[in-house]
């Protein structure tokens, strides 16, 4: 039963960054669920949930938006039990991601998100209207779906408590629709007050405003493309209090952290676990680590989904090097 596949992954010691920054450097590698992704959790809560309160009859289809990962999750899940998946993809979502989907079964239509997730033809809007017109449908609809924060509330929550004996300090974390990191934090929260809840997310996007209660600028420029995370809205899958700062990345300082880390470590890692790298190496003056932290870096997958758009890239690697950073193997 692919449920009890779910969860419990590795909470790894990183050497490397332990050392770079003189703390505890712990990395829960979500990329061991059977999906690759984190978004097992939120997908297998939002499903279950659907098929117990008979929100779908057998045989019929989840319908979901999606930057690829819910997506795969929810395809996986849905071939799993016997249901198909029907999953509106953003144009940008990674050749890797697409062929994952496809492989599992999902229909697939991809969409154009540059206007936002609320505007005619996004990914959001198509999904409802698909589901709102077709027999037998359920929209998992993870921005606004109470079970995405619950399943780490649930279980990711609990197990970093479990695997660091009480022990965390902070958790680090990309924010999309934010349901990890509120799960996560919500949980730890209810433990000890004082661990330390940071999100991260690309340059321009609001949660940093709604955070910090400013008003989100009407000519605020598109923010930076880093699959996965970056909001032009405040869903509801965001819960503020259980989160105390976002720290702001580039996109091109989160795929130089990529490849530098590849570099030191031989790791290849997702786009988003990039943004929590570079934004340590950006923001490590304020975040001010002590030898006795211990931090956790959350690594929603791996970066096998980015082969083209990372690590084989000509273009991210003239980029970088235009950029004048470190010379690059
Ligand atoms: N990183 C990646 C690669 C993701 O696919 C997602 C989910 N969109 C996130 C981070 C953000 O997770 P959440 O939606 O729970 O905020």
């Amino acid at each position: 039963m692919i449920h009890s596949t779910i969860g419990n992954t590795p909470l790894r010691k990183d050497d490397y960054l332990s050392a770079k920054y003189n703390t505890t450097i712990l990395v829960k590698e979500e990329f061991h669920n059977p999906g690759k992704s984190s978004k097992d959790r939120a997908a297998w809560f939002m499903v279950e949930d659907a098929i117990r309160n008979k929100k779908i009859k057998e045989g019929g289809t989840f319908v979901e938006a999606s930057s690829g990962n819910t997506g795969i999750s929810i395809a996986l899940i849905a071939q799993e039990l016997g249901y198909k998946a029907k999953i509106f993809v953003s144009a940008s979502c990674s050749d890797e991601k697409i062929a994952l989907l496809e492989s599992y079964g999902a229909s697939i239509e991809r969409c154009d998100n540059s206007n936002g997730l609320h505007v005619f033809n996004s990914t959001q809007y198509l999904a409802q209207a698909y589901a709102a017109n077709h027999d037998n449908t359920y929209f998992t609809n993870q921005y606004y779906n109470s079970n995405n924060i619950k399943a780490h509330y649930r279980t990711t929550g609990p197990e970093l408590w479990e695997q660091t004996n009480g022990a965390v300090t902070h958790v680090i974390a990309g924010v999309g629709t934010g349901g990890s990191i509120s799960g996560i934090g919500r949980f730890l929260k209810e433990q000890r007050r004082s661990i330390k809840i940071w999100g991260v997310e690309p340059l321009n996007s609001v949660y940093t405003f709604f955070l910090n209660q400013q008003p989100i600028p009407e000519d605020l420029p598109k923010f930076d493309d880093i699959e996965g995370i970056g909001r032009t809205f405040i869903p509801g899958s965001f819960d503020r209090n259980a989160v105390d700062r976002i720290f702001q990345v580039e996109r091109l300082v989160s795929l130089h952290a990529a490849i530098a880390y590849r570099e030191s470590t031989d790791e290849l890692v997702g786009f988003s676990s990039a943004a929590v790298l570079a934004a340590l190496e950006t923001h490590s003056n304020e975040m001010k680590f002590s030898e006795d932290d211990v931090v956790v870096l959350f690594f929603p997958d791996h970066g096998d989904r980015y082969l083209h758009k990372i690590y084989h890239s000509a273009e991210v690697k003239q980029l970088i090097l235009a950029a004048n950073y470190e010379p690059l193997s």
